[in-house]
């Protein structure tokens, strides 16, 4: 495990431990479109609670990805935007502001906020923001820990799902040994963690993979070659086959590329525009998302768009070269130095 500087401050843990020893019934609730941490934090946490003797159902706005259907616990998530029952607390993951979840009635219940995205507003009855963590699902390990509830594989393999996507398969810049120890931790507990990382990367449908192909086609480049935008509409998944769940981690497809330092993805699909945006080491697209309404991280961060479509991506992607040019990496285009 990391160390307090690593892992921040110990307090807020040991209040969220106490606080759930003292409460029964719990609803659990992420971000709208929930990624790999979302889900793995909150299935890792409900099943761990549920352990404990207690009530944990999970509330959230949109249903889990195709690629995370088949982890441990996500038949029993529940899709709604607004949580109904009575509850001794809800526990919001991965949310750096309240809204995030596009969930109604959570602000009703004494709120826990466990989170890692820069900017959070510390919304919560109890707020544990640890913007070190490479995911929420690190923070949810170091609170299985705290509880007592041993690492079992219905609690390990959703949070190693977890780690696994929101390190971009253990590539960003946001990886700490703190990582590679909960990692470790899971591969003692026995789960088979190649089957995780097959069940997420490999199991996709035909229509993904062709969608892929038409996405890397039809790809723009600007900023010379340093900026990549990629498009998807209604009627691209519809001639590809690609269902809407399954496109998850499409973006990264050209960072592959040395010249290519961000992407920016445009998602126009069913009457709303969501932009996505990714880069590589010190570039910063947080910032940019930010400027447009949104947030996320350093590297991987999104925000919503209305308005005039060419006029508005054109601005994007300048914005996007701007960040490329202000990192202080060397320019993608320079030939190796001689000698
Ligand atoms: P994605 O591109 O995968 O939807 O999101 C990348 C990152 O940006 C995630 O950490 C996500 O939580 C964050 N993000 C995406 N859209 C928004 C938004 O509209 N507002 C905020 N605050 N964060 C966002
Ligand atoms: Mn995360």
């Amino acid at each position: 495990m990391g160390s307090e500087a690593e892992s921040g401050s110990r307090e807020p843990l040991s209040r969220i431990v106490h606080a759930i020893r003292a409460r029964e019934r719990f609803v659990l609730s992420s971000h709208a479109r929930p990624d790999g941490d979302s889900i793995g934090a909150q299935l890792a946490l409900a099943h761990a609670l549920r352990r404990l003797g207690k009530s944990a159902d999970i509330v959230n706005r949109d249903a889990p990805p195709a690629s995370l259907e088949s982890l441990p616990g996500a038949d029993s998530i529940e899709v709604a935007g607004e949580v109904t029952g009575a509850y001794d607390a809800a526990i919001v993951l991965e949310c750096s502001s309240l809204d995030r979840t596009e969930v109604a009635g959570l602000e009703r219940h004494f709120l826990v906020n466990i989170d890692h995205h820069t900017g959070n507003r510390m919304y919560g009855a109890l707020n544990w923001y640890d913007p070190s963590a490479a995911a929420v699902a690190e923070m949810v390990h170091d609170l299985v820990a705290a509880l007592g509830v041993p690492l079992t594989p219905p609690i390990a393999i959703p949070l190693y799902a977890g780690i696994l996507t929101d390190t971009g398969s253990f590539r960003h810049a946001n990886i700490t040994r703190r990582t590679f120890d909960i990692c470790s931790r899971v591969a003692a507990s026995g789960v088979d963690v190649a089957a995780v990382a097959a069940a997420i990367y490999q199991s996709g449908t035909m229509g993904r993979l062709k969608l892929t192909a038409a996405l890397v086609d039809a790809m723009r480049l600007a900023a010379g070659d340093r900026v990549a935008l990629l498009r998807v509409d209604d009627a691209l998944l519809r001639d590809t086959g690609c269902p809407a769940d399954d496109m998850d981690g499409l973006i990264n497809l050209p960072l592959s590329a040395r010249e290519v330092q961000a992407v920016v993805m445009i998602k126009a699909l069913d009457g709303t525009t969501r932009v996505s945006l990714r880069s590589k080491g010190e570039i910063d697209v947080r910032s940019v998302a930010v400027s447009f309404g949104g947030g996320g991280h350093r590297n991987a961060a999104g925000f919503s768009l209305d308005g005039e479509r060419a006029e508005v991506e054109a601005r994007i992607v300048e914005a996007v070269a701007a960040a490329v040019e202000a990192s202080a990496g060397p320019p993608a285009a320079s030939e190796p130095a001689d000698g």
